[in-house]
């Protein structure tokens, strides 16, 4: 019996243990290889066991491994919030609030927006507005932005409600309509929340660009960032990005709202930001939310005692610079691309599958009962587990996500493989992944 507590302790059994990674590929301690077709977690951007990385971690670990972030700052924590900043908008400065993991960086930002108002005397500016299809993370303010309704149901009690509006999910558009006749009402309807909740009450607006884990990859149609930004403006709303998954290149532009020239006021950082050498994240904070801090309280009431930790800020330093040295941002747009075309096909013609999308190495793929009328399974995610399941005996890890009208009762998988995949590696991936599908097809009858 394994004891580590994953998922459930009966699906612990069937978990394979790994032994080690190299390339894009895992094996396990029998000797099976994986193809590592999701990153993880949309998390090892870069594949496993990288010589540069694992070396910069060495170096830093010779030198100090640990230091509390009041006592001391560190020459990697300083010189990666340098280079965000220069990475994340060449006009405007932004500061680094460096913590362990996406859920800590987005219930900061929700924190540091409050805190912004709070700085001017307003203590009425105290909820978030959130989308429906959404993930920002597991702890109870993070849930609480988060419309992912089976990872709320069970603690609904203790959540605030701040999803108020719908996803901008064009394959099952909540107004029945189609881009861009539709004139962006997705948009729209953050407006119409804002009326009636009180622009008053609202410190900011959460938002994924591209969303994913609730929904199985959604992009948004062009033009709905530039209006839900003019809308934040002119109600006087913080614009927060949560970059978690779609950060650092794994869109095929180093932000995911780089796609739309949007700037957000607050980014939410983690995942591929040390791509998964160490358990690190951050929330960029942009000098017009910083001014008023720095003049008022001149600290971010925040903070976690691993907090800018100089060996997690040494992987993620060395991380960006691999990215940088190897022209990597590129590669994920050249390999997105390929990776698409050549799942849509071999697998549009399937009857279960519904759709694919994606942008760069951001793929999803949703399943349906019915194509003609975009029937979602209803059967609590039981599609997307044998799918996952199968995939993984074959040698291929896929990540399962949901989706659905509301994004309930639908089956998704994401596929978000390391950036460095190779053509030949990709046709493996597609390979397998045509094998699963038409197989679970069979199965379903
Ligand atoms: N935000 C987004 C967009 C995510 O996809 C996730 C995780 O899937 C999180 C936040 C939470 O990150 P973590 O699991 O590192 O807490």
């Amino acid at each position: 019996m394994k004891r580590s507590l994953l998922i459930k302790p009966t699906m612990n059994e069937q978990y394979p243990t790994v032994s080690y990674g190299k390339g894009i590929y895992l094996y396990d301690n029998k000797g099976k290889r994986y193809i590592d077709g999701s990153s993880g977690a949309v998390t090892a951007s870069l594949g496993h066991g990288v010589y540069e990385i694992i070396k910069s971690m060495q170096n830093q670990a010779n030198k100090v491994s640990f230091v509390y972030r009041s006592q001391f700052t560190s020459e990697p924590a300083e010189r990666l919030a340098e280079k965000l900043n220069k990475l994340v908008d060449a006009d405007e400065d932004y500061w680094s609030f460096f913590v362990n993991s996406g859920s800590e960086a987005t219930e900061t930002a929700m924190k540091v927006a409050i805190q912004y108002w709070q700085e001017q005397g307003n203590f009425k500016k105290q909820r978030i507005l959130s989308r429906w299809v959404s993930y920002h993370g597991i702890t109870l303010g993070a849930l609480s932005m988060s419309g992912h309704i089976n990872r709320r149901e069970r603690f609904v009690s203790l959540l605030e409600d701040y999803p108020s509006v719908t996803a901008p999910y064009c394959y099952r558009c909540s107004f029945d309509k189609t881009y861009p006749t539709c004139q962006l009402m997705c948009a729209h309807e953050v407006e119409a929340a804002i009326k009636r909740i009180g622009a008053d009450h609202i410190a900011g607006f959460i938002a994924e660009p591209i969303i994913g884990a609730a929904g199985g990859v959604i992009v948004p149609p062009d033009g709905y960032y530039q209006k839900v930004r003019e809308i934040c403006d002119r109600y006087n709303i913080l614009f927060i990005a949560d970059e978690v998954m779609t950060g650092i290149g794994r869109t095929g532009k180093m932000f995911g709202l780089d796609h739309w020239g949007v700037k957000a006021d607050i980014v939410a950082l983690g995942k591929g930001m040390s791509a998964g050498f160490t358990p690190m994240a951050a929330t960029l904070v942009s000098e017009k939310v910083m001014k008023p801090i720095l003049e008022g309280s001149n600290s971010i009431m925040s903070g976690h005692t691993y907090s800018a930790n100089p060996q997690s800020a040494a992987s993620a330093l060395a991380v960006l610079e691999y990215i940088e040295n190897n022209n990597l941002v590129d590669k994920v747009k050249e390999n997105g691309t390929y990776l698409l075309k050549r799942l849509k096909e071999e697998l549009s013609n399937l009857e279960i599958i519904g759709d694919i999308r994606g942008k760069g190495l951001m793929i999803g793929v949703e399943f349906v009962s019915d194509k003609n009328i975009k029937q979602s399974f209803h059967n609590n995610g039981a599609v997307t587990n044998k799918i996952v399941k199968k995939a993984r005996e074959k040698g291929l890890l896929i990540y399962p996500s949901s989706a659905g009208q509301d994004g309930v009762g639908g089956d998704a998988i994401i596929i978000s493989p390391p950036f460095i995949i190779l053509k030949e590696e990709i046709e493996e991936l597609v390979s397998i992944l045509m094998e699963v599908v038409s197989d679970i097809q069979k199965e379903l009858g």
